[in-house]
């Protein structure tokens, strides 16, 4: 990965990123007469990541900026990784963050009979060639960047015997890794990836889709920029590594004389405290370091729905980080920034006591029951304000209480007074221990004039608390996440395994919050910001008697201060 940089994000023209530029030009010239057609890509063999969320923006939100069409495509060309299950997640995901292929949902599996025409026409042309070499001399005989190739043997065949040879690789006769198809282009060229890449390989294994039919499959590199141009792509945007495959997908492209997309290069999304690798997703999965695929902790599409980040949140830091032509490392800060903005203005307010202290209000009547108002969200006026019981026993949060306070801090004390928030002006007078010298309950009276919006005492008080009324109080699990990784760069060494650096503390359960009573209603999907404390979410683990809610994200940038949480 580059160091750290924020700079990156390279805007040519005010509003226009590169890619937009290229488009607009193309679009002026009328190339393609006048179409943009892009596609999301992915292959099924894991649950998307951030990473993915940045292309799916890209390359759906282009669609929509230039009146175009954007395809959904399964890149299913390795029938041993793939599966029904992460098809199904895609197109979840897909959905979740506002984008519609509409009917153009394909696979490259659709396209298997018709690469394999295209093979065939290579091998015809002479452009394509059975190879009898064992994969390790293959790969041994490609020689080093500075070094130029051996020619395989094989090379040389005729037409008659490849075109013999390779229907029988399709009709099953060879075992699995004994021939394969490779294109017969320069094994001296600089570029590797012209070596006379493997065009198709025998792999006897059933496919998700097409089940038994092939016994041989294409290899990624001849599909993909083949698919794009069955599907009529105009612009096929990707990730800076297949910069190099490119003169390879225009070889095939000029050698078969079939519409020629354009490939757009941009860099890959990397956020700090984290991996966006499916491959390194599914260890983490599969060796049980986190719940599954949508653990809140993961940086996959359907772990951040789960931590209860919006959608929009994820448009808006697509946007914010722009699209750069270099590699970067973006903050993880950046992303909760615009998880936080996002929620401001579309949660709803309430309480919730996470380590709950008894408090009791001493002059308070036994019994007595008030209703006191507050805002349902103050971003949001229209959204009205809600009623809150108030009485002589409440919870407040463990942390705002401490007996023997430093200078600097502001709320509660013995002798000292704060605000309940909408509610009253208290003041301590008293602790309660058990026998083990814990503090189990504060001792308070509260000023009957100081009420919320009508307070008659004119006192100032440096803190208004967070409360919620004791008899009415809902009981809940609130699960509080921190970062995956305890470093900013687990894959930053390579002697070590990325997930020697997971965070062991990157869990914390709260066994024993207590909530406002409305939040008992609360459902999935639904944003909420507990006062003073972050926002959350209802997680799928809940039921009626168990309420769980996700934390996800504080109301500050823990971290910007040094993790001075
Ligand atoms: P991974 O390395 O996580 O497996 P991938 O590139 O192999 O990712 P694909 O399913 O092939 O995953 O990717 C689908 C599309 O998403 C591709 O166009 C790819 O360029 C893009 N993509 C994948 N990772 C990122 C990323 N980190 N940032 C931006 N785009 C990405
Ligand atoms: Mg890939």
């Amino acid at each position: 990965m580059a160091k750290s940089e924020t700079s990156t994000v390279e805007k040519t023209h005010e509003s226009l990123n590169f890619i937009e530029e290229i488009i607009e030009k193309d679009l002026k010239n009328g190339k393609n007469g006048g179409r943009v057609h892009t596609r999301f890509p992915p292959e099924p063999n894991g649950y998307l990541h951030l990473g993915h969320a940045k292309s799916i923006c890209l390359n759906f939100g282009l669609a929509q900026k230039y009146k175009g069409l954007c395809n959904l495509r399964f890149d299913d060309t390795n029938p041993v990784t793939e599966d029904t299950e992460y098809v199904e997640a895609i197109e979840k995901d897909v959905k979740w963050l506002g984008f519609d292929w509409g009917t153009r949902k394909y696979f490259a599996s659709d396209f298997f009979d018709q690469l394999y025409q295209y093979a065939v026409a290579l091998v015809q042309s002479g452009h394509a060639y059975v190879c009898d070499l064992t994969p390790d001399q293959i790969s041994e005989m490609r020689g080093k960047p500075t070094e130029a190739g051996k020619e395989s043997p094989f090379r040389t065949r005729s037409v008659a015997e490849n075109l013999d040879l390779f229907e029988r690789m399709k009709n099953g006769e060879f075992a699995d890794g004994s021939k394969v198809l490779r294109a017969k282009i320069d094994m001296a060229s600089p570029n590797m990836h012209l070596r006379d890449p493997i065009i198709y390989r025998i792999r006897k294994a059933k496919h998700h889709r097409t089940g038994d039919k092939w016994n041989i499959y294409p290899m990624y590199d001849f599909a993909h920029g083949l698919c794009d141009s069955l599907e009529g792509i105009t612009h096929s945007v990707c990730t800076l590594e297949f910069e190099v495959h490119r003169p390879l997908y225009d070889w095939f492209l000029d050698s078969l004389q079939t519409f020629h997309p354009q490939q757009i290069e941009f860099a890959r999304l990397n956020i700090n405290y984290t991996v966006l690798s499916k491959r390194k997703l599914l260890q983490l999965v599969e060796e049980k370091y986190v719940k599954g695929w949508d653990d809140p902790r993961m940086p996959t599409i359907s772990g951040i729905r789960r931590r209860g980040y919006s959608p929009e949140s994820i448009h808006y830091f697509a946007e914010k980080i722009g699209i750069a032509k270099r590699d970067n490392i973006i903050d993880m800060s950046l992303l909760e920034f615009c998880v936080r903005e996002d929620l401001n203005k579309r949660a709803q307010r309430g309480m919730g006591v996470l380590e709950p202290l008894k408090l009791v209000i001493t002059n308070y009547p036994e019994g007595q029951v008030e209703y006191l108002e507050a805002d349902n969200n103050p971003e949001k006026p229209e959204s009205g304000k809600r009623q809150m019981p108030f009485g002589r026993e409440i919870f407040i949060e463990q942390e705002d209480f401490m007996e023997n306070p430093p200078a600097d801090f502001y709320r509660l004390a013995v002798d000292r007074e704060v605000r309940l928030k909408y509610a009253y002006i208290i003041k301590c007078n008293e602790v309660l221990k058990n026998e083990k010298g814990e503090i189990v309950e504060v001792r308070c009276t509260y000023e009957p004039e100081s009420k919320s919006g009508q307070d008659k005492t004119g006192k100032k008080v440096k803190s208004a608390l967070h409360w919620v009324y004791a008899p009415q109080a809902v009981s809940a699990e609130i699960r509080i996440y921190d970062r995956l990784f305890s470093v900013e760069d687990p894959e930053g060494d390579k002697n070590k395994d990325f997930k020697e650096f997971l965070n062991p503390n990157s869990l914390k359960v709260l066994q024993n919050a207590k909530l406002e009573p409305f939040l008992k209603e609360a459902k999935l999907g639904q944003y909420f910001q507990f006062e003073r404390k972050g926002y959350f979410v209802v997680d799928p683990d809940s039921r009626n008697e168990n309420l769980v809610f996700n934390l996800s994200v504080t109301l500050k940038d823990a971290y910007a201060k040094g993790k001075g949480k």
